[in-house]
């Protein structure tokens, strides 16, 4: 999960990293005021999770109050690389004598920690790699950590000047345990300046916290861009189904992860006979394929309006055949009751354990609810190829 700039901030200041003082805004008059609050001449800065914004447009200095709601006007509601910019960050502007490049990050090749360091900052970190690879320290870091003295070394390493070089090594170990803590794979600072009065600061931020450890950190439900989510894959979260929206139009149920990706390659694959249709969706049910979970199921599958087929592949395992199959025809019976109308072929195939009982059940549930209410087909490929022909503008 990336962090917007103003979060990376006041994570840094929670751990004692110096940065500029500021406040988020949503709105020009809000910017005002904010920028009335912090006196003098202050940055406004577009909050998109994508870099070079200040090329962009969207980092734009302003002198007083009345600028700050000016540029926040124009910045705010900027489409900056495909990100329209829905808030800004006002803050105090530094007086920048220099610009540095500083990060620590997870080197999974390496097996370590790595800090990268250079005199050469503010711009794209990946140019100066390419134009001055002798600019750049990589230095790696003992999972153990770092203190001022080891985080002074990186600092002269990446070629800062005497002056910046106390600011930079407390800046760096106080960076050290923001990245420590936060179980964070990545914290980048670029630019890290001195300023004219011999202070370091941290006048951008990036951080990218590692979702594996979330279940330790209760706070980062603030992360959330709940407004950035695709709307199926938030509903299917609040049920806590695992659903992954795709761009295609055969809409795919399955138990299993590894199920469920197989399954999707092989609708792929029959796709390229039917001009070339696509799965719409990942959505593996577990192991249980309850009712309630395939009815869940159905329905996000279904809000998807590019969804013109569904295929429904279920392995039996613990969870018998015939327990799967009630599982499809109480959903269906689920879902009419709701009003919501299976308006779009379905097509299960059920084999594994107890399999010949539950196709049994499925054609009894077709024999009454119509023929084509239920599409049964028992192999795999079979099954796939029915539902991207249905799903096909052919059909
Ligand atoms: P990005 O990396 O997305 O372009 P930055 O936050 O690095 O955005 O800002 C771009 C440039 O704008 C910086 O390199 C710096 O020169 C200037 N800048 C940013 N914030 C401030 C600030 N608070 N005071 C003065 N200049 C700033
Ligand atoms: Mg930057």
């Amino acid at each position: 999960m990336d962090l917007f700039e103003h979060q990376a901030k006041e994570l840094f200041a929670g751990f004692g990293v110096p940065v500029p003082s500021g406040r988020v805004a949503t709105t020009p008059e809000e910017a005002r005021g904010i920028a009335a609050e912090l006196g003098g001449r202050v940055v406004v800065k577009a909050q998109v999770k994508v870099g070079g914004r200040g090329k962009a447009g969207g980092v734009k200095v302003a002198d007083g109050p009345e600028a700050a709601q000016a540029v926040a006007g124009q910045i705010l509601g900027m489409d900056i690389k495909g990100h329209t910019v829905h808030r800004v960050l006002v803050e105090q502007a530094s007086d920048i004598a220099e610009e540095y490049y500083f990060s620590f990050l997870l080197d999974r090749a390496g097996r370590s920690y790595l800090a990268m360091c250079s005199r050469e900052g503010g711009m794209e970190i990946e140019e100066v790699a390419a134009t001055k690879p002798e600019a750049l320290a990589k230095v790696a870091v003992d999972p153990a950590g770092i203190d001022e003295a080891g985080a002074r070394r990186i600092a002269a390493q990446g070629g800062l000047p005497a002056a910046a070089l106390d600011g930079a090594a407390s800046l760096i170990a106080a960076l050290w345990t923001a990245f420590d803590s936060s179980d964070a794979t990545l914290v980048e600072v670029n630019p890290l300046i001195l300023t004219g009065d011999g202070q370091v600061i941290a006048l951008d931020g990036k951080v990218t916290l590692d979702d594996n450890a979330r279940f330790r950190h209760d706070d980062w439900s603030q992360y959330e861009d709940v407004g950035a989510e695709d709307p199926l894959e938030r509903a299917a979260k609040e049920k806590d189904l695992n659903y992954v929206r795709l761009d295609g139009e055969v809409g795919i149920i399955g138990n299993g992860a590894g199920l469920v990706m197989s399954t999707l390659d092989v609708v792929a694959y029959a796709g390229e006979r039917y001009d070339g249709v696509k799965p719409a969706n990942f959505l593996d049910i577990g192991g249980g394929a309850s009712a309630d979970v395939m009815a869940a199921g159905l329905e996000i599958v279904l809000s998807d309006p590019a969804v013109r087929s569904v295929f429904v592949n279920v392995f039996g395992g613990i969870t018998a055949c015939d327990a799967v199959a009630n599982g499809i025809v109480s959903a269906l019976g689920l879902l009419a009751e709701r009003g919501e109308k299976v308006d779009r072929p379905l097509v299960v195939r059920l084999d594994g354990n107890n399999a010949e009982e539950g196709r049994r059940l499925l054609d009894s549930y077709s024999a009454t609810a119509g023929p084509g209410a239920v599409r049964r087909v028992d192999t795999m490929d079979g099954a796939a190829d029915l539902a991207a022909k249905l799903a096909s503008k052919g059909a």
